[in-house]
């Protein structure tokens, strides 16, 4: 009988014991996979899970453990988002487009947490091409939040923040265009980093907008996110945008005193408006903490960061609308029966394959980057970009992290905003700044507010600062335990 605490060890304490052999990673596993499938029905975290496969990489870590070669990481399971093409495994992106397709090779991100001996515990759930902030814009149906299964998730990556906050899993990958990784770890109370864009390589995760794309991760704290990104970063060939810089342990500068650490408030972040009452508490308490250790706060401006929701709507959906022309019912994916000719395919299959927002963002990329438009839209949403981008460079000269709230409210109810795209959109303004600038950020839980919904703290980073990121979350997991705290749900 397995002795671990799945709802609270972290995963170097996992580590612990399959290097000393108190649990075998099959039996890990095994005990992840049963919780899955006690809870997954409720949370529809999942969308393929095979188990066979999943232990046949448990029995190869157990071998390498009595081999003595183990990693870190080593007979860990972990859920990957279903946007990261895995051998042999179905990668949907959520969408009708992919429900048919097995990736024949590994994204990156698969490629080197295989080589640390994980197993791949199942694919997670997920906004259709990563379209969304809510889980409702899958083809398999939406996720549920663990803390309510009448709330949403949060999205795109809300399959793996409700397995994780559920404890399905001990960590998930996941990626973050504007918000995707932030602003469900956020609401699903869970903590989750994306890097600084070109850190982890894209290969093989398949596009919506290639500028902004960046994947990353989530688990219950910090330390555990150091150990992950270990693993994650690196350089890689295959994409252009991979950033060479020399390996780093982003577990060495954890236990570091905060003293002198200048936080910086950016002005509009605090505004109060849209920030939900809840939501300012527990960044107040937050910063009380924060000084308490020994950091001082200077009010930061970002003057432009007003615009990023507008200037993310046009350039996201123009890069997505190129990104997914290569989906015609030809090569692969969901190809239409009966069509007249190529002409009609193309069309019948994307008309079936794709859902109303994928729509909705092609159809508004096409336009902004058509001739007569292109330089109303497209290349002033560059130029705006750049000031974005200024902005923040200018902040980081006065403070070393950026620190506000990560969503302007705690979990939303089911169809709450779906009739409302703009309202749907405005779940990332605080997330898609970051983005635009390919700064590193990360969401941690700060406190629960009504009706016992977790609210998550963002920290911004300046360029390569994630060590530093997670030095700053994990001194405030130290002396705080709103990490720890698991779902009712969830507590078998
Ligand atoms: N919610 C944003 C969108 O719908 C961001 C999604 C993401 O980061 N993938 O585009």
């Amino acid at each position: 009988m397995m002795s671990i605490d799945l709802e609270n060890t972290s995963l170097r304490q996992l580590s612990q014991a399959l290097v000393t052999r108190q649990v075998s990673s099959r039996e890990l596993t095994q005990a992840y996979l049963d919780r899955v499938q006690r809870l997954d029905a409720t949370l529809n975290a999942f969308i393929t899970l095979d188990p066979e496969r999943t232990l046949r990489q448990a029995d190869d870590a157990d071998a390498r453990i009595a081999r003595a070669q183990a990693g870190p990481l080593t007979g860990i399971p972990i859920a990957h988002k279903d946007i990261f093409c895995a051998t042999g495994w179905l990668t949907t992106c959520g969408s009708k487009m992919l429900s048919n397709f097995v990736a024949p090779y590994d994204a990156h991100v698969i490629e080197r947490f295989n080589a640390a001996g994980t197993c791949t515990l199942g694919k997670t759930n997920m906004d259709e091409f990563a379209m969304g902030s809510s889980n409702e814009t899958s083809f398999y149906g939406p996720v549920k939040n663990p803390w309510n299964p009448a709330r949403v998730p949060g999205g795109s990556s809300g399959g793996s923040a409700a397995a994780v906050a559920a404890r399905l899993a001990p960590a998930a990958t996941a990626t973050d265009t504007g918000g995707s990784i932030r602003q469900p770890a956020a609401l699903c109370g869970v903590s989750g980093i994306k890097p600084t864009y070109g850190r982890v390589s894209r290969y093989g995760m398949i596009a919506y907008a290639s500028s902004l794309d960046q994947g990353g991760v989530m688990a219950p704290c910090a330390e555990d996110l150091a150990l992950l990104l270990n693993t994650m970063v690196g350089f890689d060939a295959r994409d252009s945008t991979s950033i060479e810089r020399p390996a780093e342990d982003f577990t060495a500068q954890l236990e570091q005193p905060l003293q002198g650490l200048r936080i910086g408030l950016p002005k509009p972040f605090f505004a109060g408006e849209g920030v939900s009452a809840e939501v300012q508490q527990a960044l107040e308490s937050a910063l009380h903490v924060y000084r308490s250790l020994g950091a001082q706060c200077v009010t930061v401006d970002l003057p432009h960061s007003g615009l990023s929701v507008p200037v993310y709507y046009v350039l996201a959906p123009a890069e997505a609308s190129s990104n997914l022309s290569r989906y015609d019912g030809v090569r692969y994916g969901w190809r239409a029966a009966q069509a007249q000719d190529l002409i009609d395919l193309y069309e019948r299959s994307r008309a079936e394959g794709f859902g109303p927002e994928v729509k909705r963002r092609i159809l508004t990329g096409s336009y902004v980057l058509s001739q007569g438009y292109y330089d109303a839209y497209y290349l002033q949403a560059q130029r705006v970009r750049r000031l974005i981008v200024e902005d923040f460079k200018a902040a980081f000269a006065h403070c070393d992290v950026i620190l506000g709230p990560t969503a302007p409210t705690v979990a939303f109810g089911f169809n709450e905003k779906t009739s409302d795209p703009v309202q749907m959109y405005l779940s990332d303004i605080f997330t898609i700044s970051v983005n635009l600038a390919g700064l590193p950020g990360m969401s941690i839980p700060a406190g629960f507010g009504a009706e016992n919904l977790p609210v998550g703290l963002q920290l911004i980073g300046n360029y390569f600062d994630e060590a530093r990121l997670l030095h700053v979350a994990h001194r405030y997991q130290q002396v705080t335990d709103w990490h720890r705290q698991v779902p009712p749900l969830a507590r078998l």
